[in-house]
């Protein structure tokens, strides 16, 4: 009973690391991107054009803006990422502000 084979102890190294590590893959998975894993939106962005993004709120000349729009209040953005629904891939300026703007509830 105390003799221990090799493929028996292949088996408990595997199923150590397999212990191990399927949590860690578990969290890992589970976590958002970071914000430094997400590009920066740019203004030269297609979408950023037609929406009149801007990285600063304050320097946008967009008839729709209204004063205290930004993305750090907009329902579209996630300050945990920096991402943004309607920019999908990117990370927008917590100061930054577009035409999809939409009051955070
Ligand atoms: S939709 Fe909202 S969060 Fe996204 S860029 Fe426009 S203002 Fe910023």
């Amino acid at each position: 009973m105390t003799e221990s084979t090799p493929s028996r102890r292949r088996f408990l190294i595997q199923a150590a690391v397999a212990a191990t590590a399927l949590p860690l893959l578990g969290r890992m998975a589970g976590q958002p991107a970071s914000a430094a894993a997400l590009p920066p939106l740019t203004a030269d962005n297609a979408q950023a054009k037609a929406l009149g993004y801007v990285a600063d709120a304050k320097t946008t000349k967009n008839a729709a803006f209204k004063p205290g729009s930004q993305c750090a209040n907009c329902q579209f953005f996630t300050a945990a990422t920096g991402a943004c629904a309607i920019f999908p891939g990117f990370a927008v300026a917590p100061k930054g502000w577009c035409s999809a703007w939409a009051k955070k509830a």
